[in-house]
């Protein structure tokens, strides 16, 4: 169970880590018009996204935690699954991951890096 509160429910569901009511992107992860767009401030509580100039620069930490991540289960996929996978395979595997998961990760790691500096506060 995702309950309201908690930083999952803020990640999973992509809301403002503040209030989690409204939306932390300007649009999903596959629009590339908007790729990772994060709004100036969430609409209902009216907390700022942006604390200071450059903050989701540090984003790209957890941006290579999670690449890291998917690198190693799409490995460890490739060897469970793919009969005799030679060093190619692997590459190839690993490649079209990033590719198609690089957009989502990108967001991913905005919000995850967003809910380790903002916290939950509960309206009155
Ligand atoms: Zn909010």
């Amino acid at each position: 169970m995702l309950k309201k509160g908690t930083k999952l429910f803020s990640i999973l569901k992509r809301k403002c880590p503040h209030c989690q009511e409204g939306e932390f992107f300007v649009s999903g992860p596959y629009n590339f018009k908007n790729l990772g767009k994060v709004h100036e401030s969430c609409s209902v509580c009216k907390e700022s996204f942006s604390k200071e100039p450059g903050f989701y620069y540090g984003a790209m930490y957890v941006s290579y935690a999670l690449g890291v991540a998917v690198f190693v289960a799409v490995f460890l996929l490739t060897y469970l699954f793919y009969p005799n996978p030679g060093a190619f395979e692997y590459i190839l595997f690993i490649g079209i991951a990033m590719v198609v998961l690089g957009p989502f990760l990108y967001s991913l790691s905005k919000i995850i890096w967003a809910n380790l500096f903002m916290s939950y506060k509960k309206k009155i």
